[in-house]
């Protein structure tokens, strides 16, 4: 049994994480979200939480009407939200904001003593230098629920002591596989939601296809697995089958397989070390037939690339990465500017604001705030 408190509860992981605790009959505790109060409203009627923070202030009034009768403390803004992280009935927290607004809840979390199953990859990409070392200081464990770490972090359990070659993070591709750079500069915003294997809140699904997602996660196994970036390689896999693997000294590779479905991953954070009975498809090799492997290619998707450089530079450069890649994706979705402008925006950001260290949360949150209102120039 596990009191589970779960920030983006509307969002694609937090219903997933919902089904999860239904199935292993877990408590949930806390849920916070956005600004969704009609989704919000069915689960704490399901889940009974002792709170339920919504970002949006002028949401909170509606589902405070909506819930009066369940007593469920509704709160809200992110003093709100961090409150919910640090809910006193809660042991584990799956973070599952979209983007860095996920940041400050999960440092709040981890303050608190709380371990973090970790859905939300910008905290570590913009903060990993500062969150890596917190949970150390408060013994707390970050468990990932980003399916190729969760891959590593499963392939890596019983090596301890063994040397690591390379972490392979495989990827899908996206639905722009195999495109040329002319190909990709008219690409829609429906097209670019088109997923060929996994259904994912709107943000994550533009950056896969950008392939920013797949250099926002070396971000994330750099600090998640203390590896060097140069050490990551990425492999383009369509089929999604196996979810991420590591190389050993003698060449062997473990990975870990199964079909794409976010709650396994979701689950193995929450029972870690133990593995449980689940209701995720079981994987049929015969049906599959075959898994295909390819290198990618940079210079139609020089996103990798960026974020290897921005982990390498490190100070306030993964965070106005981070920031401007929001804000370009924002752009996008809303029509302003085109598919491959995502990542020349964030190419112009990371060279034209000045370097800085970026030692606190704060200073983290400034960068990113200087790399939006670079962006929204740009719109
Ligand atoms: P969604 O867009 O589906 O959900 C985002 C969630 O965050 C919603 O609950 C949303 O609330 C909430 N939210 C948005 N802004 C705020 C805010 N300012 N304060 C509090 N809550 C907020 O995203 P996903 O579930 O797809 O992704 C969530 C995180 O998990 C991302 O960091 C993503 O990279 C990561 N991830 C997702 C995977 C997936 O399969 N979806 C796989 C691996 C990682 P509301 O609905 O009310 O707007």
């Amino acid at each position: 049994m596990r009191d589970v408190i779960v920030l983006g509860s509307t969002g694609s992981i937090g219903r997933q994480t919902l089904s999860v605790c239904r199935n292993l009959g877990y408590r949930v505790t806390a849920i916070a979200a956005g600004s969704n109060v009609e989704l919000m409203e069915q689960q704490i009627r399901e889940f009974r939480p002792l709170i339920a923070a919504v970002a949006d202030e002028s949401k909170a009034a509606d589902l405070k009407m909506r819930v009066d009768d369940t007593g469920t403390k509704v709160l809200s803004g992110e003093n709100g939200i961090c409150e919910a992280a640090v809910c006193r009935y809660g042991d584990i927290v799956l973070s599952a904001i979209v983007g860095i607004a996920g940041l400050r809840p999960t440092a709040e979390a981890i303050k608190s003593k709380k371990d973090i199953a970790l859905a939300n990859k910008e905290t570590l990409v913009t903060a990993g230098h500062i969150i890596m070392p917190m949970a150390k200081e408060y013994g707390v464990k970050i468990l990932p629920v980003d399916s190729e770490h969760s891959a590593v972090f499963q392939s890596l359990t019983g090596n301890k002591n063994n040397k690591i070659k390379s972490i392979i993070l495989t990827a899908s591709g996206g639905p722009f596989f195999g495109y040329g750079k002319e190909q990709l500069r008219n690409v829609t915003v429906s097209q670019a939601l088109k997923h060929p294997s996994w259904s994912m809140g709107a943000k994550i699904t533009i950056d896969s296809a950008t392939m920013m997602n797949k250099g926002l996660e070396i971000i994330e196994a750099a600090h998640l697995f203390d590896v060097d970036v140069d050490d990551i390689q990425v492999v383009i896999h369509r089929e999604s089958i196996l979810h991420s693997a590591v190389e050993y000294e003698d060449n062997s590779v473990i990975g870990q397989m199964g079909v794409p479905d976010m709650r396994t991953a979701i689950q193995y954070a929450f029972t870690y070390p133990k593995r449980c009975a689940s209701e995720v498809k079981r994987l049929n090799f015969a049906e599959l037939g075959k898994m295909t492997f390819y290198a990618p290619d940079d210079s139609v998707f020089p996103a990798m690339s960026l974020c290897r450089e921005a982990f390498k530079r490190g100070g306030n450069a993964p965070a106005v990465l981070n920031g401007a890649n929001e804000a370009a994706v924002g752009l996008f979705l809303n029509g302003k500017i085109g598919f491959t402008d995502i990542t020349k925006a964030v190419k112009d950001t990371l060279y034209n604001i000045n370097f800085k260290s970026a030692d606190t949360i704060e200073a983290v949150l400034e960068a990113d705030k200087e790399a939006r209102s670079y962006v929204s120039d740009l719109g």
